[in-house]
């Protein structure tokens, strides 16, 4: 019940004012691209930067929001997800650089606001532009009060979609609860490639406002027995990595969900079961203690874990699976009884903001 409040609220102020105030950047009230931001002042997030060849017929534009990916296909593009609102225009013209042909599809890996929000720009340059998603992503936007319906999907799929066919194939998937009720996952087999959404973002643990930690385990381990044939992972944000980072993300859930419940049956802090994940080189990257280019909420790759272990003790507690605050939120109740250290999940400090790093 509690959790269910806390993701209301998450989805109907985006990401939180809070997360957003902290990244301290200069405030705008105009986002690249032309339109007023929708919903409360913003801090400005990084812009979106020139479109950047993945491989083939796949580009990414970075900042804004989540990446955009860009599949120019036969006879037209493909976008999945479209950026803060705002960005509309800085995505099409970035498009504009690689190709001429008309966006002809856009897929939403979910339902947060860094990752739809520039879709109605779109849809108006493009009225018969078809808008994919899962039905439990549509169900999130459909329900949040301040929703525009103009991001809603034109079609909606349950647990797996195939789209086109040969060259132009694109396969969604569906595998659970996780960072969303509606998370997808967007396989483009003609390059081998798979786009994550924020189950896997600036390579660190990922962020569980809806499923929790026990959830995200599951949903990604189904994910990497399904799909085959992978060799380029691109993260909801940052970075691209490759089926080897998407493998240890898998391991590295599991494992905190491991340690963690054994240090919560001991009567450990939650800093315990992070110490030994820190015992295993092959988590480093996961570890990692700086801040990463362009992240709009959280800390570093080792608070994040921190504050996942944290929401394993809730879960294990019965307090509620996933928690809907973003960084610099109280921790999940049952820490007050454990006993973690508040300076491990403290918001960033301007300085590590100013050294944030790419990789
Ligand atoms: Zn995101
Ligand atoms: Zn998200």
């Amino acid at each position: 019940m509690k959790s269910k409040v806390l993701v209301a609220l998450f989805l109907a102020g985006g990401l939180s004012a809070t997360a957003v105030a902290q990244q301290a950047q200069p405030a705008a009230g105009t986002a690249p691209g032309g339109r007023p931001a929708a919903g409360p002042p913003r801090a400005t997030l990084p812009p979106p930067e020139p479109i950047e060849h993945i491989t083939g017929n796949v580009y990414k534009i970075f900042g804004g929001g989540g990446n955009t990916l860009v599949v120019v296909q036969d006879k037209g593009v493909v976008l999945v997800d479209t950026k803060m609102p705002g960005n509309g225009q800085a995505i099409l013209d970035e498009v504009r650089k690689v190709t001429d042909k008309p966006i002809t599809t856009i897929i939403s890996t979910h339902s947060h606001p860094d990752h739809t929000g520039s879709t109605d720009f779109i849809r108006e340059r493009y009225p018969d532009v078809r808008i994919i998603m899962s039905e439990g992503t549509k169900a999130e936007l459909a329900a949040n009060p301040r929703g525009n319906p103009a991001l809603l999907p034109t079609e909606t799929y349950k647990d797996r979609l195939t789209i086109g066919e040969g060259a132009n194939r694109i396969e969604l998937y569906h595998t659970g609860t996780g960072h969303t009720g509606g998370d997808t996952f967007v396989v483009v087999p003609s390059a081998k490639l798979l786009f994550m959404g924020d189950v896997m973002a600036w390579n660190m643990a990922p962020f569980l406002p809806a499923g929790g930690a026990a959830a995200i385990t599951e949903e990604t381990e189904k994910l990497v027995a399904t799909v085959k044939d992978i060799d380029i992972v691109v993260e909801g944000h940052g970075h691209v990595n490759d089926w080897a980072g998407l493998e240890r993300l898998s391991r590295f859930n599991r494992a905190l969900l491991t340690e963690a419940r054994a240090a919560y049956d001991r009567g450990d802090a939650p800093g315990v079961a992070v110490a030994q994940l820190q015992k295993n080189p092959d988590f480093a990257p996961l570890l990692d203690t700086h801040i990463k280019k362009g992240l709009e909420y959280g800390n570093t790759p080792l608070a994040r874990a921190h504050m996942n272990v944290n929401i394993a003790y809730s879960e294990f507690a019965g307090e509620q699976a996933g928690f809907g605050i973003a960084n610099g939120a109280p921790l999940p109740a049952t820490d007050k009884h454990k006993g973690s250290d508040p300076k491990d999940t403290a918001p960033p400090t301007p300085e590590m903001l100013a050294a944030a790093v790419a990789k």
